[in-house]
Protein backbone atom coordinates (compact mmCIF):
# COMPACT_ATOMS: atom_id res chain seq x y z
CA UNK A 1 0.00 0.00 0.00
CA UNK A 2 1.57 3.56 -1.18
CA UNK A 3 2.27 6.28 2.01
CA UNK A 4 -0.95 8.37 0.69
CA UNK A 5 -3.32 5.23 1.20
CA UNK A 6 -1.74 4.99 4.77
CA UNK A 7 -1.83 8.90 5.25
CA UNK A 8 -5.77 8.90 4.31
CA UNK A 9 -6.63 5.73 6.06
CA UNK A 10 -5.56 7.05 9.43
CA UNK A 11 -7.73 10.28 7.94
CA UNK A 12 -11.04 8.07 7.11
CA UNK A 13 -10.67 6.06 10.91
CA UNK A 14 -10.46 9.21 12.41
CA UNK A 15 -13.10 10.93 10.72
CA UNK A 16 -15.19 7.70 11.16
CA UNK A 17 -14.92 7.78 14.52
CA UNK A 18 -15.80 11.37 15.03
CA UNK A 19 -19.02 11.07 12.94
CA UNK A 20 -19.61 8.03 15.11
CA UNK A 21 -19.21 9.57 18.33
CA UNK A 22 -21.07 12.63 17.12
CA UNK A 23 -24.29 9.99 15.80
CA UNK A 24 -24.03 8.53 19.38
CA UNK A 25 -24.27 11.75 21.24
CA UNK A 26 -26.72 13.67 19.29
CA UNK A 27 -29.32 10.97 19.84
CA UNK A 28 -29.82 11.69 23.77
CA UNK A 29 -32.45 13.96 24.25
CA UNK A 30 -31.46 17.27 26.11
CA UNK A 31 -31.36 17.08 29.20
CA UNK A 32 -31.97 20.64 30.72
CA UNK A 33 -35.00 20.43 32.98
CA UNK A 34 -37.41 22.72 31.04
CA UNK A 35 -39.27 20.17 29.08
CA UNK A 36 -42.52 20.88 31.10
CA UNK A 37 -44.39 23.86 31.47
CA UNK A 38 -43.07 25.48 28.25
CA UNK A 39 -45.47 28.00 26.32
CA UNK A 40 -47.00 27.18 22.90
CA UNK A 41 -44.25 29.86 21.77
CA UNK A 42 -41.42 27.66 22.24
CA UNK A 43 -42.72 24.36 20.88
CA UNK A 44 -41.34 25.71 17.38
CA UNK A 45 -38.54 26.53 18.40
CA UNK A 46 -38.10 23.07 19.48
CA UNK A 47 -39.59 21.63 16.59
CA UNK A 48 -36.63 23.55 14.44
CA UNK A 49 -33.93 22.48 16.80
CA UNK A 50 -35.23 18.73 16.24
CA UNK A 51 -35.36 19.29 12.46
CA UNK A 52 -31.61 20.67 12.51
CA UNK A 53 -30.66 18.54 14.42
CA UNK A 54 -32.14 15.64 12.72
CA UNK A 55 -30.86 17.11 9.25
CA UNK A 56 -27.22 16.78 11.17
CA UNK A 57 -27.27 13.44 11.88
CA UNK A 58 -28.92 12.90 8.00
CA UNK A 59 -25.62 14.03 7.14
CA UNK A 60 -23.44 12.13 9.16
CA UNK A 61 -24.72 9.07 8.56
CA UNK A 62 -24.57 9.57 5.14
CA UNK A 63 -20.70 10.88 5.49
CA UNK A 64 -20.30 8.00 7.88
CA UNK A 65 -21.51 5.21 4.78
CA UNK A 66 -19.09 7.24 2.49
CA UNK A 67 -16.09 7.05 4.76
CA UNK A 68 -17.30 3.25 5.96
CA UNK A 69 -17.38 2.42 2.05
CA UNK A 70 -14.24 3.95 1.18
CA UNK A 71 -12.09 2.04 4.20
CA UNK A 72 -13.74 -1.25 2.22
CA UNK A 73 -12.19 0.08 -1.04
CA UNK A 74 -9.16 0.38 0.67
CA UNK A 75 -9.45 -3.33 1.81
CA UNK A 76 -10.19 -4.43 -1.50
CA UNK A 77 -7.28 -2.58 -3.15
CA UNK A 78 -9.73 -0.47 -5.27
CA UNK A 79 -9.86 2.66 -3.34
CA UNK A 80 -8.33 5.49 -5.12
CA UNK A 81 -9.46 4.45 -8.81
CA UNK A 82 -13.02 6.28 -9.79
CA UNK A 83 -16.04 4.07 -9.99
CA UNK A 84 -17.12 5.80 -13.35
CA UNK A 85 -14.06 5.81 -15.25
CA UNK A 86 -11.57 2.83 -13.82
CA UNK A 87 -8.74 6.05 -13.80
CA UNK A 88 -6.59 6.79 -10.67
CA UNK A 89 -7.99 9.76 -9.10
CA UNK A 90 -6.07 12.51 -8.56
CA UNK A 91 -3.73 12.73 -4.99
CA UNK A 92 -4.73 16.31 -4.56
CA UNK A 93 -8.31 15.40 -4.62
CA UNK A 94 -8.15 12.49 -2.00
CA UNK A 95 -6.21 14.39 -0.05
CA UNK A 96 -9.27 17.11 0.24
CA UNK A 97 -11.81 14.48 0.11
CA UNK A 98 -10.68 10.81 0.72
CA UNK A 99 -14.13 9.21 0.65
CA UNK A 100 -14.63 10.44 -2.92
CA UNK A 101 -15.40 7.45 -5.39
CA UNK A 102 -14.85 9.56 -8.04
CA UNK A 103 -12.00 11.26 -10.19
CA UNK A 104 -12.55 15.03 -10.18
CA UNK A 105 -14.16 14.74 -14.32
CA UNK A 106 -16.59 12.08 -13.32
CA UNK A 107 -17.28 14.41 -9.88
CA UNK A 108 -18.68 17.57 -12.31
CA UNK A 109 -20.89 14.73 -14.61
CA UNK A 110 -21.88 12.74 -11.90
CA UNK A 111 -22.78 15.19 -8.74
CA UNK A 112 -21.47 13.69 -5.96
ZN1 LIG B 1 -13.47 9.26 -13.47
Amino acid sequence: MADIHLELKAKLEKQRDQLQAELAESGTPPADGMGYGTHQADDGTVAFEQAADLAMRENARRMLYQVERALFRMEKGTFGICQRCNEKIEVARLKAIPYTRYCLHCASVAQE
